[in-house]
């Protein structure tokens, strides 16, 4: 393992994301993760606008643009997305792949009982060593 790699995750962050999937549920829940460097600090929900949201996903684009607007402007950068599978596993899906941009953003799966950890890299997801702190 790469020394500094590991991701750090706030509890608060988890806490919202478990929320947000369980209120959501059957539909998958979807965001946006917002820190800075290799520690996320806070979870941003979004709409989910997939045309079946119990089977699919995407993140609202207006808020995607917003949040890159006031990373510009000081604010906490966009690290990456997180989205559920409220009755599956914490992996990326086919589907998932298949819309993966390749650009080194982390993507949290939030599975009926785990929460996986991805970077979405230039040839595939690849698993996250993730910390929480307080
Ligand atoms: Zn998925």
């Amino acid at each position: 393992m790469q020394m500094g790699m590991v991701l750090v995750v706030t509890s608060g962050v988890i806490a919202t994301l478990r929320q947000q999937s369980a209120a959501m549920a059957p539909h998958e829940a979807c965001g946006l993760l917002l820190g800075h460097g290799q520690t996320i600090t806070g979870a941003r929900p979004t709409a989910n606008l997939a045309p079946d949201p119990a089977r699919q996903f995407e993140i609202d684009p207006a808020a995607l643009v917003a949040a890159h607007r006031a990373a510009r402007n000081g604010g906490p950068a966009v690290l990456g997305y997180y989205h559920s599978h409220p009755t599956g596993d914490p992996t990326p899906s086919p589907t998932d792949r298949a819309r993966a941009g390749h650009d080194g953003r982390i993507w949290a799966i939030i599975g009926a009982e785990a929460i996986g950890w991805w970077r979405d890299e230039r040839h595939g997801f690849t698993a996250e060593t993730v910390q929480i702190i307080p």
